[in-house]
């Protein structure tokens, strides 16, 4: 039987970074990926997803250009035409990882794994055997639970959907709920968004949530919040959603968008002695070991922040382990994020909220302007920019911002809070002229 050093189950954005490290420290590495390369992100994540969202900016930037001297006759959207680009440009990604295993030396194996015992994990029939086992099989979305759900689909069918929903139903309230709302809605649907709680996007800053949430609505998206749908059919026209107000709401299309689950069943895991959480998540230790110490676990499946280079950097630190010189440890403080709802989200650090229940008195500042670009678009577009600073330390502890390329921009003052960069030094910046990021070293007066 083959033996192996390392052998990973997934090749999601986890799975072949870790693969590929090992190998080119000299390990002997296969990996088992049993749908296509490059997992959730590539395939049905974060690449199709952004592409959409550049698609749906098309769209407002031929009204835009109107200010600017241009027209031309009314665009015309074809979705049979978006859809076939994208796939082409993932098949190509699908090849671009399968150069990288195939030139990190890692054997590919086509094929759902599972584990036989601690050390065996069989593929299509075969089995080989690993000194070290690595799960990074990601998670899935998980279905809401009213009468009728399953006519609604996740974000896994969205992409490829056919006809185009000219109405859409999307249920849910976090990033990827308000992501689709804000893209569909760009691309032409009418796009209803339902989310049971009083606002979207928890876990954010609330300003920011509040703000987004007005621009989605001033862009078409029909927010209604504190919203649930009760059932769904099968309606003349369409679907026809119950809500649980009592009325009713009929679309050509549902999109649940009601969270993820980890992927850890059907593995073989529990049968090897790796526990699992209450919510189905593998248990870790700081250093991804599960309670069998040579199988490990990155990723989604672990259940602790559910992003492409939050599953690299968790990967690094387990190939350092393993193969390398050990001692890196990975840091979820200040972890930078985007949403690519319509404005963009951008943040990084510590919402208003979590920075007073654990620093105490803050500065807040805050700027709410009209972009310059769209002094001439006609646009009604807005962006929010805003600073959490500790009083005592001067450290700035949270940078947000809503508007365009917030993430391009957060991205740069992610490193400034690593650093652990006081609001002086944000102040002794000097500006770049005229962009709307300027405003984040030029805010002198604190509103809280
Ligand atoms: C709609 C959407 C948008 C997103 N947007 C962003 C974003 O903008 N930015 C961001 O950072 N993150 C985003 N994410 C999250 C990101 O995609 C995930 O956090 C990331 O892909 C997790 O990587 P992973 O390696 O843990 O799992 P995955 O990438 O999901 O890979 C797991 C792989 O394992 C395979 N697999 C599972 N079980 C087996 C088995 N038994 N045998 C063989 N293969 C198996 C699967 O087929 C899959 O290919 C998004 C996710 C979704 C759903």
């Amino acid at each position: 039987m083959q033996e192996y050093d390392l052998f990973v189950i997934g090749g999601g954005s986890g799975g072949v970074r870790a693969a590929r490290m090992a190998a080119q420290r000299g390990a002997r590495v296969a990996l088992a990926e049993e749908a296509a390369l490059g997992g959730t992100c590539v395939n049905l994540g974060c690449i199709p997803k952004k592409l959409y969202s550049y698609a749906a900016h098309y769209g407002e930037a031929f009204e835009e250009a109107h200010g600017y001297g241009f027209s031309s006759e009314a665009p015309s959207f074809d979705w049979a035409t978006l859809k076939r680009n994208r796939a082409i440009e993932i098949m190509r990604l699908n090849g671009v990882y399968e150069k990288l295993l195939a030139g990190a030396g890692v054997q590919l194996l086509r094929g759902r794994a599972r584990l036989a015992d601690a050390h065996t994990v069989e593929v299509a029939g075969e089995r080989v055997r690993a000194r070290n086992i690595l799960v990074a099989s990601g998670g899935a979305p998980h279905p809401p639970e009213f009468p009728g759900h399953e006519l609604a689909i996740s974000s896994n069918e969205m992409f490829d959907l056919e006809p185009f929903p000219r109405r859409l139903l999307v249920i849910g309230g976090g990033y990827i709920a308000c992501e689709f709302a804000s893209i569909f809605n760009g691309l032409g649907s009418r796009v209803t968004q339902l989310y049971r709680g009083a606002q979207v996007l928890r876990g954010f800053d609330d300003d920011v949530r509040a703000f987004v949430a007005a621009e989605m609505g001033k862009k078409g998206v029909d927010l209604r919040l504190n919203a649930q749908v009760a059932s769904l059919q099968r309606g003349d026209g369409g679907l026809r959603a119950r809500l649980g107000d009592g009325s009713a709401l009929e679309v050509d299309a549902v999109l649940a968008a009601t969270g993820r689950w980890p992927n850890a069943a059907g593995l073989g895991l529990q049968a090897a002695g790796v526990r699992l959480s209450e919510r189905g998540a593998i248990a870790v230790d700081g250093e991804f070991r599960t309670s069998v110490p040579h199988i490990c676990a990155i990723g989604d499946v672990i259940d602790r922040v559910q992003l492409t280079p939050v599953a690299l950097a968790e990967a690094m630190v387990v190939v350092d382990r393993l193969f390398g010189s050990g001692g890196r440890t990975m840091d979820y403080e200040n972890i930078p994020t985007a949403v690519f709802t319509h404005p963009n989200i951008g943040t990084v650090g510590l919402a208003e909220a979590q920075a007073r229940e654990r620093y105490g008195k803050l500065r807040i500042y805050r700027a709410e302007f009209k972009p310059l670009q769209h002094t001439l678009s006609g646009s009604s577009e807005r962006t929010l920019m805003k600073l959490v600073v500790d009083d005592a330390s001067d450290r700035v502890l949270g940078v947000h911002m809503v508007g365009s390329d917030a993430g391009e921009i957060v991205q740069g003052f992610a490193v400034a809070l690593k650093a652990g960069a006081t609001k002086a030094v944000f102040d002794s910046t000097i500006g770049i002229h005229p962009t709307a990021a300027e405003e984040f070293v030029t805010m002198r007066e604190p509103v809280a």
